[in-house]
């Protein structure tokens, strides 16, 4: 569920992002090689890679994240954040990090504050 404060500033898109094995066959039908874009978290867990600090399918364009997997992107990407709101800026991990990636830093200062005014559309992905 898209988030109506979404201003597709990107910073979900360096969170890890587990994928199930259908996932993988469905982004694999895209013509990516699961070896270019998987690997294992410490627990085991296939992950999309974020190489640079962020998804191996994101990218910035005209200033907005877009994802190039839109269609195929998987559940967690689907589901995020989960509620009407995104509070990511907010959280803790961001907020008391000391070695933040520059490319997060620079998503994490785009993500939109409690304080900034709600559009006043629903936001619709930027294709
Ligand atoms: S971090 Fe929040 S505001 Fe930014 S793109 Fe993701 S859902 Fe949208
Ligand atoms: S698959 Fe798409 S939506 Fe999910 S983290 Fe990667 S770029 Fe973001």
């Amino acid at each position: 569920m898209m988030p109506k404060n979404c201003n597709f500033c990107g910073l979900c898109c360096t969170l890890a992002v587990k994928v199930t094995e259908a996932e993988v066959r469905n982004i694999e039908q895209l013509g990516h090689s699961r070896e270019d874009f998987t690997e294992k978290d410490a627990g085991g867990n296939t992950i999309l890679k974020r190489p640079g600090g962020w998804c191996c399918f994101f990218e910035r364009k005209n200033g907005v994240g877009v994802c190039k997997i839109y269609e195929k992107r998987p559940a967690p990407c689907k589901d995020f954040p989960g509620k009407p709101l995104c509070d990511l800026r907010d959280n803790v991990v961001f907020r008391l990090s000391k070695n933040m990636h520059p490319n997060v830093k620079l998503l994490w200062e785009k993500a939109p504050k409690k304080s900034d005014p709600l559009p006043k559309e629903e936001p619709e992905f930027p294709l």
